[in-house]
This record gives structure tokens, sequence and C-alpha cells, in this order.
């Protein structure tokens, strides 16, 4: 950093931290999917009125709308494990959430592959049985029914306390409850952000914040690009999962680690499927099917599940993109040091199933006014 942009940064730190402590930090979210919502919804819960800047035709493809919304505890990764099971947690106890979300409870299996260390699949265990006690347990072979041809050696994990909810529902009821308690929220697409603070919309207004937050989903790597900011590894990938008739007998939510495949019932005699893609740097604006991968996904079924008939005429492939990160998920992330300008995204996939717990860390430190100092780009 040169001197005159360390000056900027100690004087943008200083207003911050004076803005936070008498309640009136001027705030902006750009982007109003699942974590643009919750952000703005857990700001407010803290007693400040933040400006969500939105777009209309964003919405129609964004990550929130496609998403399967499936909800588990377990995640290898033990801290992935705790803010998943956190958030789980709050979602059940609380009736009002449970009810904004749509949430459907189910078993969720996950199936881990032959050689999957020991010693960490306890310490993740241990963590759900605290987090959500008596929810999870381990499962060997031949213990794992309706999955056909698994490798010999496969475990499981099966959760009792989880499901699915719909993304989308809960990003409408956290944004209209944020407003009743005094954000904004304004359907006018955001053209520019300067890193101290300036944003500059589409439809020609111009306005100060202390702290501006790009909750922009995939969107994000492309404009941090526009605007000459560095982009921190940030990626946008595209995700894909058909939605086909014939349901495997008592399963749940799973997913298969041995082969990829995962799923949850859909609706009445429907099951949702889907295979990872390995589409980098999409366009989040135009998602693509792809044919091929739909087919594996069939064949896997027939394999995998003895779905020889998924999944039938009326089936509906749905693909969409979602914002990666390199480590550590759904999270504030500065976009330069002591900017205003910070990120609240890399979902990298999953983030439906932790956005309550990643927004409230993240609403704490923007009430705060703390820079995040990890993953600062290079
Ligand atoms: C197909 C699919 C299936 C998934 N399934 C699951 C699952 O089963 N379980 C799970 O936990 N997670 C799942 N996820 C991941 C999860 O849904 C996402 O991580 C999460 O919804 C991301 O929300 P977001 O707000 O970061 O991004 P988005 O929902 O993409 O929202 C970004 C918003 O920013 C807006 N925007 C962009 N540019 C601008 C601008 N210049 N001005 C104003 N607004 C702008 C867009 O209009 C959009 O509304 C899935 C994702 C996909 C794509």
């Amino acid at each position: 950093m040169t001197g005159a942009a360390r000056t900027a940064a100690i004087r943008t730190d200083t207003v911050r931290t004076a803005a936070a402590r008498t309640g009136t930090v001027r705030t902006a979210i750009v982007g109003g999917g699942l974590a643009g919502a919750a952000l703005a919804w857990r700001l407010t819960e803290l007693g400040l009125k933040p400006t969500l800047f939105t777009s209309e035709q964003g919405r129609r493809t964004d990550a929130t709308q496609a998403s399967g919304g499936l909800l588990r505890g377990f995640e290898t990764d033990p801290a992935r494990a705790r803010a998943a099971a956190e958030s789980l947690a709050e979602l059940r106890a609380s009736p009002l959430l449970r009810g904004w979300a749509d949430y459907r409870e189910l078993d969720s299996t996950v199936v881990l592959p032959p050689g999957t260390d020991p010693a960490a699949l306890h310490t993740v265990l241990r963590l759900l049985d605290e987090l959500l006690p008596g929810s999870a347990e381990l499962r060997q072979l031949p213990d794992l029914k309706p999955f056909l041809d698994l490798p010999p050696g496969s475990v499981a994990v099966v959760e009792r306390q989880a499901g699915y909810l719909s993304p989308a529902a809960l990003r409408d009821a956290l944004l209209a409850q944020a407003v009743r308690a005094g954000a904004t929220v304004r359907t006018d697409p955001v053209l520019r952000v300067l890193p101290e603070g300036t944003v500059r919309t589409a439809g020609g207004a111009t306005a100060e914040y202390d702290t501006v937050v790009l909750a922009t989903g995939p969107w994000t790597p492309g404009l941090l690009a526009a605007w000459g900011l560095p982009g921190g590894g940030l990626r946008s990938k595209r995700i894909q999962y058909t939605l086909g008739r014939g349901t495997p007998p008592g399963l749940g939510a799973f997913v298969d680690e041995t082969c990829g495949l995962y799923g949850r019932p859909a609706g009445p005699g429907r099951f949702l499927l889907g295979l990872p893609t390995d589409e980098w740097d999409v366009d989040p604006a135009a998602p693509r099917t792809d044919a091929d991968l739909a087919r594996r996904v069939a064949e896997l079924a027939a394999q995998r599940l003895g779905l020889d008939s998924w999944p039938g005429p009326d089936a509906v492939t749905v693909a969409a993109a979602d914002c990666y990160a390199p480590a550590g998920g759904l999270r504030l992330r500065a976009c330069l040091p002591g900017a205003a300008l910070l990120s609240f995204t890399g979902g990298t996939g999953g983030a439906a199933k932790y956005a309550l717990l990643a927004a409230r860390s993240a609403a704490a430190a923007v009430f705060s006014g703390e820079t995040p100092d990890e993953d600062l780009p290079s």
C-alpha cells in the first residue's frame, strides 16, 4: 500500500468505528440473494438500517432461486460442520424461521469412501452430538440401504435432524422482515462501487456509505474484475440437478461421496438428483444445462439407487452458478486492505446450510467496524 492509501485506510477505519459506536454506520448491501437478505436482517437485529440494492433480472437466475436447499450438520471439515450444525440448530429451534424457510425435516445420509480418516470422522460426530444431540450415527456396509454397488469399506453418517428448505422463500421473508425493521430495499442494480464507499446505480443515483458489502454471489468475480479490483480467488461455477419421477424407498436427503451423486425427495413421487460439474467462470445471468451430465446422473440413479425409469418424460433440469472461494466458504472478506468495500460471498455450492450463522458473524463485524483481516487478496 502507498502512504496515501494507508492514510486513507486509517481515516476510513476511524470514521467507521465512530459511526458504529453511535449506531449510525451507513451500510449498503449489493445483492438480494440469501446472503444479502440474511445480512440485512441480521444488521437490523443490531439496530442498523442498511440499504440493499438488488436486480430483478438477476433474481431470476441467481443461486438462491435455483438452490436445492439441502441441510445437514455433517461436513468432513470440522469448521464447516460447526457452521452448518449451528445454523440448522437455530432454524430447528425457531418456528418463525422454519415457517419462513418452508423447512421439511428428513433423514440425511452422507456416504463416505473407504479410507475416510476415522479420527476426523469421530471429531465431527462428537461436535454434532453437542449441537444436535442424538441426531447423527455412523453406519457401515451392509447396513447402507438403498445404496447399491458401494465400494467395500464405505461408511455413512446418517442424521435424523436434517432436511431441506426453500432458500428463495427464506430470502423473501428475511428481506420483508428487514424492511419492517427499517432497512430499505432498492430494485436498482449497482453499476459501480468505489473502494471508499461510493455507490453508483443503473438508475443514476450516487450515494456514500461507511461500509458497502458485495453480496452478489456468482456475479462477484466479474464485478470486481470490471472495477479493477482483485478477485481474491473467488470464481463462479455451474451447478446442475434434475427433478424426475421415481423415488428410492426410504431415502431422504443424501450425498454419495463415492460417486458424487446427491439428492432429495422433491414432492410426491419425485426425486431431485445431481452430480457436481467442473465448469468454472460461467456467466450467472445465462446458465446453460448440460445434457451429457443429466444422462450420467440418470445412469448413476439406475446403477446406485435402482431407479431404472428415473427421471421420466416430464423431467426438469435446473442449472445456475454459485460463487466458490479458495477457503472458508460464505464470509466477510476485505476487497482491499482498509477499504469500505467488503464482500460477503463464496458459498461454494453449500451456503444455504449455514447462511444464517455466517450472516450473524458478518453483521457483528460490520456493526463493530472491524475489517476482516483474513483472506486479503494478494
Ligand atoms: C443449483 C444450486 C443448488 C444448490 N443447492 C444447495 C443445497 O442443496 N444446499 C445448500 O446448502 N446450498 C446449495 N446451493 C448453494 C446456495 O444456494 C448458495 O450458496 C446461496 O444461495 C448463495 O446465495 P448468494 O446470495 O450468495 O448468491 P445469489 O443467490 O446468486 O444472489 C446474488 C444476488 O446478487 C444480485 N446482483 C448481482 N449483481 C448485482 C448488481 N450489480 N446490483 C444489484 N444486485 C446484483 C443478483 O441479482 C442476485 O440476486 C446451491 C446452489 C445452486 C446454484
